[in-house]
């Protein structure tokens, strides 16, 4: 799918002049030579006065949509966002630009609040960042209504959907804009796609008349990778052992136990990883984001309570250790590394347990029947995209109503998975599974029927006397991991289900008789998921044998290139520490990679590149130029 708006009846005709200033607003304050996508239809939509509801993925670049609208137009814009920890990080790199930028919420002195307001009243703000519940008292209405105002934008509007899991209550009453502000503009962003979300937030935020701008979902820089689940620990360390050492990366666990393991484990293999999940004390989590956050390289492993709204640029990659309950989750997890548009991966280790596990948290939840209805078929889908062996990215976008061609760039395209006829095989474990039932009257689990199958004269085997059946030992000439490769695939074909409440005990499904009865030919992949671990590409590694270190390599940086890179980056960190700021707000990795490309001799040289706008040539100018001399 290209990229589209809808709703064409509210198309607002864009007074001469807006382009122009658009552009030069782009130019001038953050130093980007054009817009990308949609963006110039929503900037122009937008600057001219129209309502917007813009549906892009993260990193697309959401925050020009409304950034740069609210300085072509007169007044302040006023952005709603709920994640207050993150504010003081998005002021700073708007000053960073150069752009009056302040926000309002509960971590603000008193003092400082009634400086903000009365700069609010002096026209004297570009952009003011407010929480929603500030926003909603009466004392900040006021304000607004004493204040001209350029638009609003709701960001991460899909917080006002209350079958979400990011669900905020105050978000409801934010339709309160429409009716006390109805000539001020209004833009709700989110990179939450589904179409269900898309009209709550429309609803609830009165939004009947908005021009509804949807991109392509696809992340082209993200390598998609499921590996099957064998030994986690292990198998992390030899993804993170490559060309991601060094880099900063999520490490998403189901349990805290899992996550406070494996950050520990990380640790010990002289990783800087730190651990983030709901049982932390508030001021650990805190601590720990910031330090995600300002330092380079930290690998922060968490539960899924981490993540909206990092706008980290330069997270390299995302692993899951456990699988997501469903696509949409995994896609916005994954969704946080390469923000920057630089090449990144998304790696996830897989199991036949991860399925059982997720199928008990839904049936054990407290929802209705409608709602375990609908989790079991997002879970089906999510164990449809770890087992799939054609393309994922296909799958992935497919599944949020976009069609595309086979993508070069999953594990998928890059090692094509072999084929081969399993209907044999199939039978033998589908009997198996029959035959147990039909001996004991219930189902045992995984592998305990392998077990059988294999002919293994395990003392609970001779015990049941599940020696005596026909079908025991009928596997032999298998493995046991080829067994439970056939398994999984058979599970993710809706062949056998996993019952969870007898601790996982398989049972056949009606889609398993034209199988058994030999009707039906089972076409699966080699080995599971095993080759999806073979190291990539060749270019990484000619280039590490130069010397580079591993960000300089993934950037693909020659060797003195990389040497000033690495200059710029030391210079970046210090100038990040004495500024109180992320590295990242003052550079991102690839803006530094393309000055130490182009190695500008003076300020006049490095002008003009991207990134570099005019308040950052004043302050930083200088001192990039000599970090690019020093020795
Ligand atoms: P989102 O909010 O959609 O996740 P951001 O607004 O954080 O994305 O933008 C992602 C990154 O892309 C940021 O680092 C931003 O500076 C960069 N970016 C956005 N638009 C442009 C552009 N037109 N040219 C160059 N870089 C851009
Ligand atoms: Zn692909």
């Amino acid at each position: 799918m290209n990229d589209i708006a809808l709703n064409d009846s509210a198309l607002r005709p864009v007074p001469p002049g807006i382009e122009a200033a658009a552009l030069d607003a782009l130019r001038r304050v953050w130093g980007y030579p054009a817009f990308r996508g949609l963006q110039q239809s929503i900037v122009e939509h937008v600057s001219a006065g129209g309502d917007a509801l813009v549906l892009m993925p993260t990193g697309a670049g959401k925050s020009l949509c409304y950034q740069v609208p609210s300085l072509v137009r007169a007044g302040t814009g006023v952005v709603v966002s709920p994640l207050i920890a993150l504010m003081q990080d998005q002021v700073d790199a708007l000053r960073e630009n150069g752009v009056r930028a302040e926000y309002l919420n509960s971590t603000l002195s008193m003092d400082d609040a009634r400086r903000v307001e009365r700069a609010m009243r002096a026209g004297e703000i570009d952009l003011l960042y407010v929480a929603p519940e500030r926003l909603l008292t009466e004392r900040c209405l006021e304000l607004l209504e004493q204040s001209r105002l350029a638009l609003f934008a709701i960001d991460e509007a899909h917080c006002v959907s209350q079958w979400g899991h990011d669900f905020r209550p105050e978000y409801l009453g934010l339709s309160v804009l429409h009716e006390r502000f109805p000539q001020v503009p209004r833009v709700a962003l989110t990179a939450t796609a589904d179409p269900q979300t898309r009209r709550e937030i429309r609803e609830r935020l009165a939004l009947d008349d908005a021009r509804e701008f949807v991109s392509s979902f696809d992340r082209p820089n993200i390598r998609y990778t499921i590996v099957e689940k064998d030994e986690p620990r292990r198998q992390l360390l030899a993804l993170l052992s490559g060309e991601l050492r060094g880099q900063a990366g999520i490490v998403y666990c189901a349990t805290r136990k899992r996550v406070e393991e494996t950050a520990q484990g990380l640790r010990d293999h002289g990783y800087d990883a730190l651990p983030y999940h709901a049982g932390l004390p508030a001021d650990v989590r805190a601590a720990n984001q910031s330090r995600f956050l300002r330092e380079d390289g930290v690998v922060m492993v968490a539960t899924v309570a981490f993540g909206m709204g990092i706008d980290k640029p330069d997270v390299r990659f995302v692993a899951h250790l456990d699988m997501p309950k469903s696509v949409e989750g995994y896609y916005q997890e994954t969704g946080r590394a390469g923000r920057d548009g630089l090449p990144s991966q998304a790696w996830m280790a897989y199991g036949l347990q991860d399925v059982v596990n997720n199928r008990r948290q839904i049936d054990e939840s407290e929802g209705s029947d409608d709602y375990k209805r609908v989790s079991r078929g997002k879970l089906d889908a999510m164990v449809g995209m770890a087992e799939a062996d054609g393309c994922r990215r296909v799958l992935l976008l497919r599944y949020f109503g976009e069609a595309s061609q086979p993508c070069g760039n999953c594990d998928n395209c890059l090692h094509p998975p072999e084929r081969w006829d399993a209907t044999e095989a199939a039978r033998k474990l589908l009997s198996c599974i029959y035959r147990i039932r039909q001996a004991s009257g219930f189902g045992y689990g995984a592998h305990y029927v392998i077990g059988v199958l294999r002919g293994d004269r395990d003392e609970k085997v001779l015990e049941r006397r599940h020696d005596q059946l026909s079908t025991f030992g009928i596997g032999a000439d298998i493995d046991a991991r080829t067994w439970h490769a056939v398994l999984r695939q058979l599970v993710a074909r809706g062949l056998v289900e996993v019952a969870h409440e007898r601790y996982g005990a398989l049972e056949l499904t009606e889609a398993a008789a034209p199988v058994l009865r030999g009707q039906e030919q089972v076409m699966l992949a080699k080995a599971g998921l095993a080759r999806a671990e073979r190291p990539k590409g060749g270019r990484s590694r000619r280039a590490a044998a130069g010397g580079g270190d591993a960000p300089s390599v993934a950037l693909g940086l020659d060797t003195e290139s990389a040497e000033r890179f690495a200059k710029l980056r030391a210079w970046r960190l210090a100038a990040a520490r004495e500024h109180g700021v992320p590295p990242y707000v003052i550079f991102h990795d690839a803006h530094l990679a393309e000055i130490a490309r182009r190695d500008p001799a003076d300020l006049d040289d490095l002008h003009g590149v991207p990134g570099v706008g005019a308040a950052k040539l004043e302050r930083y100018g200088e001192a990039v130029i000599a970090a690019l001399h020093a020795d």
